[in-house]
């Protein structure tokens, strides 16, 4: 890699990842807004390979922030899982729906990108359903849906 790419991805995550949820995490509602956390950061990492454990701990103080926790002074050992020792059941299935969520995203965004190899618009979700996508030609931003699920993509 070059300076040029270790300077970019720090600016990046920086300003677009943490800059964006740090004051003003995604709220539990029907907005998606959680949806399009889990994407952006698991697009970052993909981006930045270098920057994959920085985003993991940023996401992860996101969420406590989102929980009214975080902004701890020196809680940035915190690991992305740590979140398990803690025996609150609400919380495991919570993490264990974020995991799933992101995972998810991951397998589409893959088969996405291989369809988009071939030059197909379709591609195959994890439930199984087809993935209708596409890219706004204006500024190339994905967006997709599964048929089956309605598991939905927005960039
Ligand atoms: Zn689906």
């Amino acid at each position: 890699m070059t300076d040029k790419e270790v300077q970019n991805g720090f600016n990046d995550a920086w300003i677009n990842f943490w800059g964006k949820y740090k004051d003003v995490p995604p709220k539990d509602d029907a907005s998606g807004a959680w949806e399009e956390f889990y994407m952006e950061s698991a697009s970052m990492k993909k981006k930045y390979p270098l920057l994959e454990e920085v985003i993991n701990r940023m996401s992860a103080e996101i969420i406590e922030r989102a929980r009214g926790n975080g902004n701890v002074p020196g809680d940035y050992h915190r690991p992305p899982t740590s979140s398990k020792t803690q025996t609150d059941s609400d919380r495991d299935n919570e993490d264990d729906d974020i995991k799933k969520s992101i995972d998810k995203l991951m397998k589409v965004m893959d088969s996405i990108e291989t369809a988009e190899q071939k030059g197909e618009k379709i591609a195959t979700c994890t439930c199984g359903g087809v993935v209708h996508f596409g890219r706004a030609s204006i500024n190339n931003h994905l967006h997709a849906r599964c048929e089956k699920c309605g598991f939905v993509i927005m960039q």
